[in-house]
């Protein structure tokens, strides 16, 4: 399929895998994925798992990613991770403000837009999640609250750092739900999403920001939902756990 930004589709492991299971799971994608050129391939496993992973993809067309990072460079931070030693293991992204952490750890958009520039500082891409609840789709609400979400987890990033980041919009209700939104769904708040960017940076960084849709992605509905003009990739939960599903959505993508 012919994209206008390339595909970058990410799995995330979550608080999975013990470090035995994430060399299997790594093993199998390395067979199944070697020929993959066309879409950027990224694993995000737990911290436990990274050291052992980065060491198994090196040879591979399969990038590191985490799902967290501290805003502080190190220091009196008890259970934090900072970029330096992400980078020891050659992470190249990581994933921030997710709906889990916003919602479980409280992490509010001001924090995460700082986040977001430590990462950026650090040389490695964030990928920032957004995405409104069921209640707030119910409501009407969905614009305003991703236009809010935006405006204030990209606060302070410039138009190079924006360029760098990778947004996925992520609706919560369709996070681990096996509902996904429909690809019209989807399609309709990444047009919105690439609106808003023209707004807050302009038209060419609005062009190149690569949007990934996350939520009960698959392999039956990958394809419909990568066709979508706006979609350029996925961020996959659940999905990504197995080599043949996983494997499978990013085969069926392209
Ligand atoms: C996620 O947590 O980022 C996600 C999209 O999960 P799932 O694919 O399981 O819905």
């Amino acid at each position: 399929m012919q994209k206008e930004r390339k595909l970058i589709i990410a799995g995330n492991w979550k608080m999975n895998k013990t470090v035995a299971e994430a060399l299997d799971l790594v093993h199998g994608l390395k067979r199944e994925l070697a020929a993959i050129k066309e879409v950027d391939l990224v694993v995000c496993p737990p911290f436990t798992a990274l050291c052992e992973v980065s060491r198994q993809i090196l040879d591979s067309n399969i990038r590191l990613g985490a799902q967290n990072m501290s805003e502080q460079n190190g220091g009196a931070y008890t259970g934090e991770i900072s970029a330096v030693m992400l980078k020891e293991f050659s992470v190249r992204y990581v994933i921030l403000g997710h709906s889990e952490r916003r919602q479980h750890q409280a992490e509010t958009d001001a924090l995460i837009s700082r986040k977001a520039l430590a990462v950026h500082a650090a040389a490695l891409k964030p990928i920032v999640c957004i995405g409104e609840t069921l209640q707030e789709r119910e409501a009407g609400k969905t614009e305003e609250v991703v236009g809010r979400q935006l405006r204030g987890s990209l606060a302070g990033l410039n138009k190079e750092q924006m360029q760098e980041t990778i947004l996925a919009y992520e609706p919560v209700w369709a996070i681990g739900t096996g509902r996904n939104a429909t690809p019209e769904q989807a399609q309709e708040v990444h047009a919105f999403i690439r609106r808003t960017l023209t707004e807050l940076f302009d038209s060419s960084v609005a062009k190149r920001v690569r949007i990934q849709y996350g939520g009960s992605v698959k392999p039956s509905n990958a394809r419909d939902l990568m066709s979508q003009p706006d979609v350029d990739g996925a961020l996959v939960g659940g999905a990504s756990l197995e080599t043949r599903s996983f494997s499978d959505i990013i085969k069926n993508s392209i």
